[in-house]
């Protein structure tokens, strides 16, 4: 069996994200477990997180086939589940604390007008779903050690050729830069990997990975197909990643003017606390 393995040693994909981006980020974020803390929000990310939300309502309703005005009124239960969901946690700040600030009228009112539109432009419907995705792991050795990555995507989905569909809905402001920018190297494979057992324990061979775009209903080219018994070279990419992270004693910060680790009024503190718990030094340039 596996035992309890610490959170430092479980890794999401915007960890990895960080990891490529801004060291400072990752580690702040990852090792000092402060990503609630820094992240500020915004309108357009609370109105993606409720635009997931809602299509996962739909789903675990099983609400297909209902009118699309119906449909709509998922939004509005949506949000409050996820001002519920915030309320409730005693950890503040949680996972939705960033989100539920910004669930305003005006968000609202946004994220209906955007599902109407995309559940009037998908062609044949919504696709059913195949089961509910919780919080996902997948345990991977690397050098005699458990490491876990973790997270899921939004949704598992029929499709129409029988393939399980491994679904992440995207809201972008900016589609063509949205699309430009996304990244259909890591996170295929990771959202795969994290619900491939699951799948295979249903008797699927095969899975698809796909992106789709809240903006663009009619976007299906953000896809890529998996043979759930080859998946061997995929874990590798995420094991050579895990040991570049164990390598790595040393980070400085970005330039960028939006890192919310580099930019922080606290980051000095963080620098330090870095490098007396975990041994990572901050080079100041
Ligand atoms: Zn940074």
């Amino acid at each position: 069996m596996y035992q309890k393995i610490d959170k430092i040693n479980c890794f999401s994909l915007t960890d990895f994200h960080d990891f490529d981006d801004c060291l400072f980020r990752f580690f702040v974020r990852h090792h000092l477990d402060k990503k609630y803390l820094i992240s500020k929000g915004s309108p357009q990310l609370s109105l993606g997180v409720l635009l997931d939300k809602t299509i996962k309502n739909i789903h675990k309703y099983k609400a297909y086939d209902k009118p699309i005005d119906r449909l709509v009124k998922a939004v509005r239960f949506s949000a409050r589940e996820i001002k519920e969901s915030e309320e409730k946690n005693p950890k503040k700040p949680n996972f939705d604390t960033q989100t539920v600030k910004f669930l305003n009228e005006e968000v609202l009112t946004a994220a209906e007008g955007i599902l109407a539109n995309y559940l009037s432009g998908i062609r044949g419907g919504i696709k059913k779903s195949i089961g509910e995705v919780g919080f996902c792991k997948k345990y991977l050795k690397v050098d005699d050690k458990y490491y876990c990555l973790w997270g899921g995507p939004d949704t598992l989905e029929e499709g129409k050729d029988g393939i399980p569909e491994v679904v992440d809905y995207k809201s972008r402001q900016d589609i063509a830069k949205g699309k430009e920018y996304m990244d259909m190297t890591l996170m295929p494979k990771m959202y795969t990997l994290l619900v491939a057992d699951w799948l295979k324990s249903k008797g699927y061979k095969k899975a698809r990975f796909m992106v789709k775009f809240w903006q663009d209903p009619k976007e299906e080219s953000f896809a890529q197909e998996f043979n759930l018994e080859k998946l061997d070279d995929h874990e590798e990419v995420f094991k050579e990643k895990i040991q570049k992270v164990l390598k790595t004693i040393e980070a400085e910060f970005c330039i960028t003017e939006f890192c919310d680790a580099c930019n922080y009024e606290t980051k000095d503190d963080f620098a330090k606390e870095l490098t007396e718990k975990h041994g990572i030094s901050i080079r100041y340039t």
